[in-house]
């Protein structure tokens, strides 16, 4: 029985006023923790939009200087960079062409924008004609086989001016090939960012219409992980830890939240989460019905990810949040 004469604790005495709740507020969000996805693809004079998630674009190599100008301007210091390339193949050879979009893009923010931190995905997926993010073999994805291509993709990345490479193709080892070819080729402040728990969702819907990256046969539930494991997610990080990520990241990242805080409590390395494209296209989806009210289900939903324990938070909201946040200052 609560004696209402002598009332001990009341929670709600820390929530009478904004100023009093800003005060104690446990989890910040702030620009400089977002990583924007950026689409490049081949062509010129080309700004696409991709259907299933609305406000999101596809660049041509010469318009995305101007796009990321906006978005350093927003306050946001990082993208993503995903190639989109004029022709596809068995080997997924454009993603480790010199003359690929990916460093075309690379050195075409740079010169816009010296300052912004271009990090580079590494994975066929994109590249290849079947969709898959490797070499096939007798049906197979070929473990063996891709890696060297993945870390001679990582090389040509960090040479174009990429201060981050992003491993994403859920092959064995390949964060150790990747560190060794690149302090081999003279890339020893390259920064590795591991997409260490991959799992293998239906959240990645909307951006393999983007990427046009849909396998044409199978599925990816031979390399990425399966949904129902954390303690696989664990040594998989595990993994990357040992061959050398200088940052970890899980993807996605609002059904795997606990795989965050899990990874949060045992791991010291900055960590990453991969908020999807199907996480962006439902809310917007939701919001664009009038079901859901965008911005502030965006942000709960960022603050999520942050308060899990997410230093760095990869989304597709990055600049709307970005203006959000300056808005609310
Ligand atoms: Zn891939």
């Amino acid at each position: 029985m609560i004696d209402i004469e002598r009332p001990g604790t009341r929670l709600r005495r820390l929530r009478r006023s904004e100023s009093i709740r800003r005060l104690v507020n446990e989890t910040d969000l702030h620009p400089s923790k977002l990583i924007a996805p950026v689409f490049v693809r081949h062509g010129e004079k080309v700004v696409e939009p991709i259907e299933s998630m609305p406000g999101v674009n596809r660049y041509s190599v010469d318009e995305v200087g101007s796009y990321v100008g906006r978005l350093w301007d927003a306050g946001i210091r990082g993208v993503l960079l995903f190639g989109i390339p004029g022709s596809k193949d068995e080997m997924g050879s454009q993603a480790y062409s010199s003359d690929g979009v990916v460093p075309r893009a690379t050195a075409e923010i740079k010169a816009n924008i010296p300052s912004v931190l271009v990090v580079a995905d590494v994975c066929l997926c994109e590249y290849t004609s079947h969709g898959h993010c490797g070499v096939v073999k007798e049906g197979q994805v070929d473990n063996d086989a891709t890696v060297p291509l993945l870390a001679k993709a990582a090389v040509e990345y960090a040479r174009a001016g990429a201060e981050v490479v992003a491993p994403s193709a859920m092959m064995d080892h390949q964060v150790a090939a990747i560190r060794t070819a690149l302090d081999d080729s003279g890339h020893r402040e390259t920064v590795v960012m591991g997409y260490s728990a991959k799992f293998a969702s239906s959240f990645y819907g909307p951006f393999r219409e983007a990427a046009g990256s849909t396998p044409a046969f199978g599925d990816r539930r031979a390399y990425q992980m399966s949904g129902a494991n954390s303690r696989e997610a664990l040594r998989e990080i595990q993994g990357d830890v040992d061959e050398g990520a200088d940052i970890i990241m899980v993807k996605p990242a609002l059904p795997y939240l606990d795989i965050i805080t899990k990874a949060r409590s045992r791991f010291n390395l900055p960590i990453a989460a991969y908020s999807v494209s199907g996480e962006y296209s439902m809310i917007k989806a939701a919001s664009i019905n009038g079901w859901l009210n965008e911005r502030s289900a965006a942000m709960e939903a960022l603050t999520s990810i942050r308060r899990a324990g997410a230093d760095i938070i990869i989304t597709y909201f990055a600049e709307q949040a970005a203006n959000w946040l300056k808005e609310a200052s």
